[in-house]
This record gives C-alpha cells, sequence and structure tokens, in this order.
C-alpha cells in the first residue's frame, strides 16, 4: 500500500485526523519552521504518536538526484518523486545592496524559488523542452510545497527569511489547479513557511477559462502569462493551446482577474530570434496591453539540443525594450540566471536522462 504524504495535508486537515488536535500545529512547525528530516526529531510529540505517524506518513516525499551550482550562483534541483519520475526546482538568490539608517551599505539576498507543479507537460509548445517529453502526471499539493521545503532546507534560508515562489518549473500549473490552489494555501501558513499568496506568482500559458476559475478563488497571488507573441496566427504555432484561447480571450480574463491594487499583471515574451523580435510586434503589444496594469519580462530564448529557434541578439532585446518603455509599459530584461547550468525549465532533466542513457551504453 502507498503511504501519504504528510505534506498534502493543510494544517486544518491535519487537525481533524491527529488529535488533540493541537499537535496538528506542533507538527506542523517541526516540519516548515523547524527542518526536522525524521519524526524522532519532533521532542515536544509522545513517542506512541511519533511512531503511528512514522508508519502513516512520509515525512521527505523527495529525493535529491542532482543539483548544479551557477556561476552566478543559482542552483538548480533535480528531484525524484516517489515513482522514480523527476522534476525540476531552481533557487534563485539575488544580491542587493540598501544603505541602513546610519548609512551603512548592508548587503541582502532575496531568494526566489522556482517551482514544478507537473511532471511534464500536455501544453506542448514548440519551444519547450519538457513539452518534449509528453506529460506523465499532476504533482501533488506536497510534492510541490516540499520542492520548497527541501531548498531552504539545502541552503539553511531560515524560516523567517521571505523568498518568492514563482510557478515557472516544469508543468501548466493551471492544467493542475486544485493541487496548485492547495499549495499556495499551505506555502502561506502562518505555522508553516508563512510565504504570502502575493509573494507566489502562478505562470500560464493562458488557459482563459482556468484563469478565470482561479480569478475566482481569489486566492490573492500574481499572476503571470507566458504571451510570447503578439497575434493569433505566429502563437498557435508556438503555442497550440492558442487554438482553444486565442489572444483575445486570454487578454479578457486577465482584465477580469482580481490583483492587489499595488501590484501588476506580469507578460512574458520569451524573444527568438527573427520570429517575435521586431519593432513591429513591439508595437503590437503596446495595444494590446492598453488598459491593463502590466509588466512585460523579456526573456532570451535558451537554446536546446535540437530546437528550432535561436537566441536574439542583445540589440534587438534592448531595442524592443526601449519601444515598450517609451511607450508607457514597464518592461524588464530578464537576466539569464544560470546560462552556464542548465538554464530554462527541463533542461536540466533532460541532461541527466542523456548523461544515464550514455553510461548505460
Ligand atoms: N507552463 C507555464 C509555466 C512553466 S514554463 C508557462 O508556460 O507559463 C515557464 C517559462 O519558461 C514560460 O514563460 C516558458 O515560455 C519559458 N520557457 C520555455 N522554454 C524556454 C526556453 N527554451 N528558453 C527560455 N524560456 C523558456
Ligand atoms: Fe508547458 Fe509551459 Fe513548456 Fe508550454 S512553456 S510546454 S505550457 S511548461
Amino acid at each position: 500500500m502507498e503511504i501519504s504524504n504528510i505534506l498534502d495535508y493543510s494544517k486544518e486537515e491535519l487537525a481533524e485526523i491527529i488529535k488533540p488536535s493541537f499537535r496538528a500545529k506542533q507538527i506542523y512547525q517541526w516540519i516548515y519552521c523547524k527542518y526536522v528530516n525524521s519524526y524522532d526529531d519532533m521532542k515536544n510529540i509522545p513517542k506512541e504518536m511519533r511512531e503511528n505517524l512514522k508508519k502513516n506518513y512520509v515525512l521527505n516525499p523527495l529525493k535529491f538526484v542532482k543539483k548544479e551550482i551557477s556561476s552566478d550562483e543559482s542552483i538548480k534541483y533535480l528531484f525524484a518523486l516517489h515513482d522514480g519520475y523527476t522534476v525540476e526546482a531552481v533557487l534563485l538568490p539575488m544580491k542587493k545592496e540598501k544603505v541602513d539608517e546610519d548609512g551603512k551599505l548592508i548587503h541582502l539576498t532575496k531568494y526566489t524559488i522556482c517551482i514544478s507543479s507537473q511532471v511534464g507537460c500536455k501544453i506542448g509548445c514548440s519551444f519547450c523542452l519538457t513539452a518534449k517529453e509528453g506529460f506523465k502526471r499532476n504533482l501533488t499539493a506536497g510534492e510541490i510545497t516540499a520542492q520548497v521545503l527541501e531548498i531552504k532546507k539545502d541552503n539553511n534560508i531560515a524560516q523567517n527569511r521571505r523568498v518568492n515562489i514563482v510557478y515557472m518549473g516544469m508543468g501548466e500549473p493551471l492544467d493542475n489547479i486544485q493541487s496548485v490552489a492547495k499549495a499556495v494555501k499551505i506555502f502561506s501558513d502562518p505555522d508553516g513557511l508563512a510565504i504570502s499568496p502575493r509573494r507566489q506568482t502562478i505562470s500560464t500559458s493562458g488557459l482563459s477559462k482556468q484563469i478565470e476559475k482561479l480569478g475566482k478563488m481569489d486566492l490573492g497571488i500574481l499572476l503571470a502569462i507566458s504571451l510570447h507573441a503578439v497575434d493569433d496566427e505566429l502563437r498557435e504555432k508556438l503555442m497550440p493551446i492558442n487554438k482553444a484561447y486565442n489572444i483575445e480571450s486570454i487578454i479578457n480574463a486577465v482584465k477580469a482577474f482580481p490583483i492587489d491594487a499595488r501590484k501588476r499583471v506580469m507578460f512574458e515574451y520569451l524573444v527568438m530570434q527573427n520570429v517575435n523580435d521586431d519593432i513591429k510586434s513591439a508595437k503590437k503589444l503596446v495595444k494590446l496591453l492598453h488598459g491593463i496594469k502590466a509588466k512585460v519580462n523579456l526573456i532570451y530564448f535558451n537554446p536546446h539540443i535540437g530546437s528550432q529557434f535561436q537566441r536574439p541578439s542583445r540589440n534587438s532585446v534592448v531595442a524592443f525594450q526601449q519601444y515598450l518603455t517609451d511607450h508607457g509599459v514597464l518592461c524588464t530584461i530578464r537576466q539569464s540566471k544560470g546560462l552556464d547550468i542548465s538554464a530554462a525549465c527541463g533542461q536540466l532533466k533532460e541532461k541527466t536522462d542523456r548523461e544515464l542513457a550514455n553510461d548505460k551504453s
């Protein structure tokens, strides 16, 4: 019999099955604040209860398979699930400098953790490596939250250090909306990791119906749309999902989405040489985003073996950005973190599969 993963339970759910219920809160704190790796370390939990938990609930659902550290300090992890499938997650530390009240320069590190929501993906975007392996299965809420927990543990990031979460690893989060919504809630529990929904960004290829559904859940999360093209013809070629949900339907869904007044919806635009890096596209993008509190994030296409697209020139990306900025659209260029490791989603996994295949031959 498959035993349950304790991370799949919210604190309230644990309180339903563990009596007396104050124990649920204690167990939650041991897991998410004190980072214990064994039930035996839960000192204030009676021995009999610990033995029972040990028998019935897995505490560490992920196994480390591989870790790659980039020269820019981002760290890419490959984790194995109980059934042997693997998923990726990435820690992106950002160094910031700040002057404190006494005029002293202080160095701060801000952490962002990029996590996967599925093994593989059904959406089949032509530029994406994850798409190549097809869809295997959804992750459970606990398999999603475990990625953050393991990365925090591995890097000794204290419970009270702020981290941001982006659902931008492998998979389409809105194709696994129930588990992702539950993960958002588990992450934000004040007795747990205490990561506010306002620090969690769900990135989607644009499943308009699911964006509407997510909006109705009113979780308070941030939304990122992988737009990548400004007309339906090109977008259909890049992202077949556009046949079911065209650009107009996405824009309408975004307009109806509840967004914190201080925040913006992010539009990701993967720039590919001679495909979508022209100023005509930038012009259309400005029109498209009219009336939306948006910010555009330009991403350099990251080539992988067998990919049919090329990385754009720096000049074209900067010119694209300049056009948007000049026309009142907030626009940043994503720093290509970890280009020297295996940068875009799916690439560490693919590399490991290839190395394993080579080892066997
Ligand atoms: N499925 C969701 C979230 C995961 S993909 C989505 O599509 O939004 C996260 C981001 O990585 C997306 O914006 C995706 O377009 C981008 N991406 C995919 N392949 C890439 C590549 N080769 N180079 C750079 N970014 C890539
Ligand atoms: Fe899936 Fe996102 Fe990759 Fe498209 S870009 S195939 S939606 S993971």
